[in-house]
């Protein structure tokens, strides 16, 4: 059995080092971030018991550079490193690399890791599993006349998809062959850019599906449990937007059978700690499988809500040899959680992204309300990273208490100085097929809600302009009262910045 943990480096920024953060406080674990330049004044560098600088902005220099914060860490003493999601999390070498230094990696093996994140792999792993998978090529597909062979027997429409991806990239529809021919060059070349390698494969297209995944935690004993489903259909490009458990579509008998799959799934691939098996659900009821996502995932808290537990203690315990400490039968699920991920981008154009400076920012608060940011009154969002900025949760009895609470926590959320996702999310819990629970990927384009938004274009207009204005006279205000830079104001604080091996 490996020793307690006494100290994580949390390998991560925003809202996600901060959730690992607090579990460490209330473990009584001692923190260590790391922060960029460009997050010199983030809040996650404040929280943290110590933070050490590690790069500048743009993150193969900094949140990648993985022997920079390997080193860091062994500079630090930390006994873990939490990667939390997306940077590292889902790379195999870093898992490799802390074990050589003597560092517990929390989070899968390498090697569970490396099957994980090959989706190719991982579907033939399944399949000989007799867990179902989606139709489509057996393998890497290296040339446009073997795709357009596959995709003719599987029937258009279909997806090509890229064996690496992740986070909705990589991926790109084909209604006929003609199509298919032009994504194929472009497909290849953005699975390369963003993942290095142009690995591509067929897959059938499934219509007006629903994305359905189950939580999954496995120790190093052999013991896996499911924490249920959670619904993920409503997405814009590929992407999740809000996300909900139970799923409406999803009963007691249903649960158990999908989720047995899932730990069967989990145990094929002989996995490590907290992790999602994602699947497509299509409207006869048929479930499959599409993926393991080998980390915490965004929308973690959604079953932490419903199940009362925290995932990240789990995690930290998996890690540290324990046994899970509940058998399946003893879950329960209590009432309905929904998340909404508040990103800084423009609904009215495109989800472009929208990033400066946040002069005033009000979170709302409440019964059954949880919100996970690293927004702060005069806070920037960047540029450089992920455009989440915070997850807004609630929690009720049945589905409509927490619909409601959504509603009204929506309406009290207020983030000047750049436009999110907001005014979209109040669009989607008034709209009835919401409300009923009609759900499935394209529901947006579906059910034309960018139609039933477009009445809040002025208003929005409005408070783009009023907070532009507001954030001009707060930087200066704040300038002015405390005659600082944001240079000096770090050096002014309790941080600690030394870098481990400079
Ligand atoms: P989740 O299933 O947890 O909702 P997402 O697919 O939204 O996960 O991705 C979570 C985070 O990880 C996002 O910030 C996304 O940009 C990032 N991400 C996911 N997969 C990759 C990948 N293969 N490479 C780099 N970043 C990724
Ligand atoms: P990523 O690794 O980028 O998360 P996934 O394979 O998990 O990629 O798929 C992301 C999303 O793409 C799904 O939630 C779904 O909306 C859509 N999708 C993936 N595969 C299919 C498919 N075969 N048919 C229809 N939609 C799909
Ligand atoms: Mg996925």
């Amino acid at each position: 059995m490996a020793e307690k943990i006494s100290s994580i480096l949390i390998a991560n920024r925003g809202e996600i080092a901060l959730r690992v953060i607090r579990c460490c406080k209330e473990l009584g674990i001692r923190s260590i971030a790391i922060y960029s330049d460009e997050d010199v004044r983030a809040i996650h560098v404040k929280r943290a018991d110590e933070a050490y600088h590690i790069g500048p902005a743009a993150p193969a220099q900094s949140y990648l550079n993985m022997a920079k914060i390997v080193e860091t860490a062994k500079g630090a003493g930390a006994d873990a490193i939490h990667p939390g999601y997306g940077f590292l999390s889902e790379n195999e070498n870093f898992p490799e690399m802390c074990e050589k230094n003597g560092i517990i990696f929390i989070g899968p093996t390498a090697k569970a890791m490396e099957v994980t994140g090959d989706k190719m792999k991982c579907k033939e792993v399944m399949n000989n599993a007799k867990v179902p998978t989606v139709p489509g090529s057996d393998g890497i597909i290296e040339d446009v006349e073997k795709a357009a062979d596959i995709a003719h027997k599987a029937g258009y429409p279909v997806l090509l998809k890229s064996a690496f991806g992740g986070g909705g990239r990589g991926i790109r529809l084909a209604n006929d062959e003609k199509q298919l021919r032009q994504e194929f060059e472009m497909a290849s070349a953005e699975s390369k850019a963003a993942f290095g390698k142009a690995a591509l494969f067929v897959e059938k297209y499934l219509q007006r599906i629903r994305h359905i995944e189950f939580q999954l935690i496995r120790d190093s004993h052999g013991n896996g449990r499911h924490l249920f489903e959670r619904e993920c259909s409503i997405q814009r490009r590929h992407q999740k937007l809000i996300e909900m458990s139970p799923s409406p579509v999803v009963d007691q008998k249903t649960r158990e059978r999908i989720g047995e799959i899932a730990v069967r799934a989990a145990a094929a691939v002989d996995y490590l700690n907290a992790g999602t098996a994602e699947f497509l659900r299509d409207p006869e009821g048929n479930f499959y499988f599409i993926e393991i996502n080998s980390r915490l995932q965004v929308e973690h808290p959604v079953t932490e809500l419903v199940t009362g537990l925290d995932l990240v203690k789990l995690q930290i315990a998996v890690a540290q040899g324990e046994e899970i400490p509940f058998k399946q039968e003893d879950l329960k699920m209590n009432g309905c959680a929904i998340e909404c991920r508040i990103n800084a981008e423009d609904p009215f154009y495109d989800f472009a992204p929208s990033v400066g400076p946040v002069p005033t920012c009000n979170i709302p608060y409440g019964p059954g309300v949880r919100v996970d940011t690293y927004l702060y009154p005069t806070c920037t969002v960047s540029g450089y990273y992920d455009s989440l900025v915070a997850k807004l949760l609630t929690w009720g009895r049945h589905f409509d208490e927490a619909r409601v609470r959504m509603r009204n926590a929506l309406d009290e959320f207020a983030i000047e100085g750049i436009n999110t996702t907001i005014p979209l999310y109040k669009t989607i819990m008034e709209e009835d097929n919401f409300i009923k629970g009609d759900l499935s990927t394209d529901y947006l384009d579906r059910f034309k809600i960018f139609d039933k938004m477009a009445g809040d274009v002025k208003e929005r207009t409005k408070d783009r302009a009023s907070a532009a204005v507001a954030a001009v006279l707060l930087q200066s205000e704040f300038v002015k009262k405390s005659g600082t830079t944001e240079n000096n104001a770090a050096a002014r604080s309790k941080w600690k910045s030394r870098g481990a091996t400079s």
